[in-house]
């Protein structure tokens, strides 16, 4: 198995053999392709196993087809349960986008909001968020989720187990019903199962 085998085109090859990636990973190998193919995706993976190429490689690849984030719009939104994860994700967004023409975002608490406030404002493809100040944005209306396309739940399990099931509840409430949904998380307990049923429509189910 190799990365040229999965659909991804030239740009962001160039940008994983730059990272120094030979062959894709289990988890690579298998939501690469279903993202590509617009399929929701739901994947039992812990840190470590490269889930975050796993679901942002092919996220950036489908973005580099529609059209670009307009005034306030957000195109793809990864939510994550904490700032070092949503800095880290950030991080692979920037750098395996880092030829394509696409903007990116990061957004959580405990920071000032004003140049959330003016980064978003441009329009965004993809954002990274925590749950709470995404809302305290979104009611600031410095987000329109009107162009989302693709919502991604990083570390599900984390997210409940800190107490952010109301407010991923509120967020999903937000967004357009006609979307790509990709939930990723280190255990599948009946909580997570519950959860994915109201979020994902037949994923494709990944173990690794
Ligand atoms: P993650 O599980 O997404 O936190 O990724 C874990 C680490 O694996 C990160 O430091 C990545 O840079 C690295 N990584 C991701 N995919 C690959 C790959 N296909 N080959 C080698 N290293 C990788």
């Amino acid at each position: 198995m190799s990365f040229e085998n999965l659909g991804l085109s030239a740009a962001i090859l160039k940008a994983v053999a730059k990272q120094g990636y030979d062959t894709p990973s289990p988890i690579q190998a298998q939501a690469i392709p279903a993202v590509l193919q617009q399929k929701d995706v739901m994947a039992a993976a812990q840190t470590g196993t490269g889930k975050t190429a796993g679901f942002t490689l092919p996220i950036l690849e489908l973005l580099t087809h529609g059209k670009p984030a307009k005034r306030s719009q957000v195109r793809a939104l990864v939510l994550t349960p904490t700032r070092e994860l949503a800095a880290q994700v950030q991080d692979s967004v920037a750098t395996y986008g880092s030829q394509l023409p696409l903007k990116s975002a990061v957004v959580f608490g405990g920071v000032s909001i004003q140049p959330q406030l003016a980064a978003l404002k441009t329009g965004i493809d993809i954002l990274v968020a925590t749950p709470g100040r995404l809302l305290d944005l979104y009611q600031q209306r410095a987000i329109s989720f009107d162009a989302l396309e693709i919502l991604v739940l990083d570390e599900a399990d984390r997210m409940l187990d800190m107490g952010f099931i109301r407010d991923i509840k509120k967020i999903l409430a937000l967004l357009p019903e006609k979307r790509q949904n990709l939930m990723f998380s280190a255990t599948f307990s009946t909580e997570i199962r519950e959860l994915a049923k109201g979020l994902v429509n037949n994923p494709v189910e990944i173990s690794v």
